[in-house]
């Protein structure tokens, strides 16, 4: 499947997987945390949207840093190339090898260290699931500072590896910026550079109170003047602003069978806009309060607020399974990118006229506005590559050419590694070419992502 799609990238020159270094990592490990029986591996293989599959043999589940040490220095001695996987939930497809790399998965590394209160810290092995690390913080009264749909399968060393973002960052900032140690490094690096172990978190107090919007809106000229007047009315409580177009909202309802509880067409806007503070009476009618203004100035039609956690978490499905929903059935094309504010949307309307000639395309937009960050999905019901040729580089060229980036917060992974001359000069990649060959000589980290191919 694969090489059929990328018929670019070629296997490097890596030693192969044998009994004997299989026999090694057994000794190490024991032999169920070597996995090697085919429909063991199968699931390591693919991606969550299922567009990407490797082929490799062995999957390795150590528990500590040591044991991962011990596996890395024989993969490192017998020149076999490795693709580190926390949750696979990424969508660029970092997570799977390509070819036939040993696949490291730290799901086992699932320890919460310790949650200091007071300094507002928590300390975990990369393997802990983002929920699990929720519940470990809200006894503490903290909080994650990121918050991503995948929070039931991510895991923070998957979550530092890309740089999240995620629905909070508009509030509390960058993965970058939260992240305050690692055990091994690299935020953002994608497995390329080397594989985080364990790290340190700043976390936020948890919000005594959450408040919900949820809006529709009849053009997105009205949804950028209703985030300009959340920012001057919600000040510093606004925490996510998020946008949907009806296209997206339509796999929803269609494929999820998920139910929208306000009326809608086929040109309506969405918008999610929460607020976290600690006066519940002030936060409510703070919400309430720009919900009013917005509707007497014309920008919204029609909106519910809620602060009731069952009601909260129904409304934000609708947002959070939109890749799930748009994914089902139909090929899906995705691509995240970021855009100035005055043409992040038009980026659906570019897109659209370009693929005009394939009938059975549809273009959708969903994404984290409040960071300039849209999801950008082409759903056909089967892959095509006359139609990818068409999307594919003259997306990431119109991106660039408003004075956007061709990857926002999901990285580049195997898919748009060819691509990252459109975000990079060629200094910069010869930069980043040096910087991986001295901390990974052998150039066995997750090999084909990231950089283009030479
Ligand atoms: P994986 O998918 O397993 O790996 C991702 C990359 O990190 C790969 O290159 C892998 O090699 C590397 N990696 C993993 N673990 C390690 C490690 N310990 N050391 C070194 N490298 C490692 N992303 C966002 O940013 N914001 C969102 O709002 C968001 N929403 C999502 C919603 C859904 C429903 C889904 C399915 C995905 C979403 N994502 C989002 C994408 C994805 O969840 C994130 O990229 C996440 O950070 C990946 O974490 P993971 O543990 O699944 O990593």
């Amino acid at each position: 499947l694969t090489t059929e799609r990328y018929p670019d990238v070629r296997r490097g020159s890596y030693g192969n997987l044998g009994d004997a270094q299989v026999a090694a990592f057994e000794r190490i490990l024991g032999a169920n945390r070597v996995l090697t029986c085919r429909e063991d591996v199968a699931p390591y293989n693919i991606d969550w949207f299922k567009t990407v599959c490797g082929q490799g043999k062995v999957v390795l589940r150590p528990k500590n840093t040591e044991e991962m040490s011990h596996v890395m220095k024989i993969c490192s001695e017998n020149r076999l190339a490795v693709c580190p996987q926390g949750g696979n939930t990424g969508l660029v497809g970092g997570s799977v090898p390509v070819f036939d790399e040993v696949v490291i998965s730290t799901s086992l590394m699932n320890q919460v260290n310790f949650v200091d209160g007071i300094s507002g810290t928590v300390s975990c092995q990369a393997g802990v699931v983002l929920e699990k690390l929720e519940k470990a913080l809200k006894p503490e009264g903290l909080m994650a500072p990121y918050d991503l749909g995948a929070r039931g399968s991510c895991q923070v060393g998957g979550n530092i590896s890309t740089c999240a973002g995620g629905l909070r960052l508009l509030r509390y900032g960058s993965m970058l910026a939260n992240t305050l140690g690692i055990e091994a490094l690299f935020v953002g690096s994608e497995g390329t550079l080397g594989i985080v172990t364990q790290a340190v978190l700043q976390c936020p107090i948890y919000p005594r109170s959450i408040n919900l919007a949820f809006l529709t809106l009849k053009n997105f000229s009205d949804v950028l003047s209703t985030f300009a007047l959340a920012k001057r009315n919600l000040c510093e409580t606004l925490s996510s602003c998020e946008m949907m177009d009806s296209a997206s909202m339509w796999y929803l309802e269609n494929k999820l069978d998920l139910k929208v509880p306000l009326e809608h067409d086929s040109n309506t806007f969405f918008m999610f806009i929460e607020t976290h503070g600690s006066r519940e009476d002030h936060d409510e009618e703070k919400l309430s309060g720009f919900v009013q203004d917005a509707m007497d100035k014309g920008f919204v039609l029609d909106g519910i607020t809620t602060n009731e956690p069952a009601r909260m978490t129904n409304l934000w499905q609708l947002r959070e399974r939109a890749a799930e929903a748009s994914s089902k059935e139909d090929y899906l094309y995705t691509y995240d990118v970021t855009l100035p504010l005055r043409n992040f949307y038009d980026a659906v309307g570019v897109l659209k006229q370009r693929i005009a000639p394939f009938r059975d395309a549809k273009v959708s937009g969903f994404g984290h506005l409040g960071d300039g960050n849209l999801h950008l999905d082409v759903t056909s019901p089967s892959y095509s590559g006359r139609l990818l040729n068409a999307i594919e580089p003259f997306i990431f060229e119109w991106v660039m050419s408003v004075g956007g980036s061709i990857s926002a917060e999901h990285g580049m992974g195997f898919k748009k590694a060819k691509f990252l001359k459109y975000a990079k000069s060629p200094e910069a990649i010869d930069l980043m070419r040096r910087l991986k060959s001295s901390m990974d000589p052998l150039g066995i980290l997750n090999p084909y992502k990231v950089l283009p191919p030479l």
